[in-house]
């Protein structure tokens, strides 16, 4: 029996881990992908302490220093289920095996958001893709469009113009919800063109994609011809998991935390792109920060409860 099973490989699972190592508490730390959505970030210029740093030395880094600590026991396994029982909670694997733990810590993070157009499922892996910074590696010298106007879309199409001949930045509105910083970034770049105002209706492609249909006339067409496509329009926090021990979300399907990070259910804390913590701002640094509220939150309820 773990004293706390933190469920995430990410920035606020590993930094969860790292305090509650501290706490002396039998720590498991079990998830599907090491690094979560940290290891999509190109660059990493707001993680106080680095100026720069790649997204995925930078879990490499959280990784090494949560496994560090004896008390702390990593897993890479997709968690079936997680239940109720009378010391704490079951979490049963596909594989079948279970662990058990006192407390639960969720660190899902999300998931990226559908656009549910014509030809996106069709062309999905064959041009169509929900990473620009992980894919446009392979876009080189051709022609590329990214949809949406935040931070990984703005980023996305910065980096992606790095190899690309041709980057169309397409966004619904005419302004970019973007840092600055990034904004920018693609200001800088002459292969990048805007489509603002715009959406896109359909991906077509024969075999793979050849171009995305739009809402309105861009240069005289309501086309334009692409190779790739980055759809980067936001994500879903994943509480499947969760939901069903019965955690309460809130309008915006985040799991609903108190100050210490503690949902609905007696012994369930929440950190990370999961919860409704941080005014919704998703960042290394406020994921981070919840992770360790978390393992404070998590230390003083096993206190409380004499457990
Ligand atoms: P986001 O901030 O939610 O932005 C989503 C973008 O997609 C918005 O511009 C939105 O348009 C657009 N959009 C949403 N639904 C759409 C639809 N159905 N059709 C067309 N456009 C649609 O998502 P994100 O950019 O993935 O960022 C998520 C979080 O991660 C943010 O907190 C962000 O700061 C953080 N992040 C940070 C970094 C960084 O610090 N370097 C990098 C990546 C992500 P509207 O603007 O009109 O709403």
């Amino acid at each position: 029996m773990f004293d706390v099973a933190i469920v995430g490989l990410g920035c606020a699972g590993y930094t969860a881990a790292i305090y509650s190592a501290r706490y002396k508490l039998d720590t498991l730390i079990v998830g599907e992908t090491e690094g979560g959505m940290g290891i999509t970030a190109a660059e990493v210029g707001n993680w106080p302490g680095e100026i720069d740093i790649k997204g995925p030395d930078l879990m490499e880094k959280f990784k090494a220093h949560a496994v560090s600590f004896d008390n702390v026991t990593p897993k890479v396994s997709r968690i079936d289920k997680i239940e109720k029982n009378r010391e704490g909670f079951k979490l049963t694997y596909q594989n079948g095996e279970s662990d058990e733990a006192k407390t639960v810590i969720f660190a899902t993070g999300s998931d990226k958001r559908h656009l549910g157009i014509p030809g996106e499922d069709e062309f999905s892996g064959k041009g169509v893709t929900y990473c620009a910074t992980c894919d446009a590696f392979f876009y080189k010298g051709k022609d590329v469009a990214v949809l949406g106007g935040g931070d990984s879309a703005v980023e996305g199409a910065a980096i992606a113009a790095q190899v690309a001949n041709k980057v169309y930045l397409i966004h619904r509105r005419s302004e970019f919800r973007a840092e600055p910083f990034w904004v920018d970034k693609v200001n800088e770049k002459d292969n990048i063109e805007f489509v603002l105002d715009t959406n896109v209706t359909e991906v077509i492609g024969d075999q793979v994609v050849i171009g995305v249909k739009l809402d309105k006339e861009f240069n005289g067409s309501d086309e334009i011809a692409v190779d790739g496509v980055f759809i980067e329009i936001g994500s879903i926090p994943s509480t499947q998991l969760a939901e069903k021990l019965g955690c309460e979300v809130d309008e915006q399907k985040h799991l609903k935390v108190g100050a210490d990070m503690a949902t609905s259910v007696k012994g369930v804390f929440a950190a990370g792109d999961v919860s409704n913590g941080s005014n919704y701002f998703a960042q290394f640094a406020t994921a981070a920060g919840e992770g360790a509220v978390a393992g404070n939150g998590v230390f003083n309820y096993l206190q409380e409860e004499g457990k």
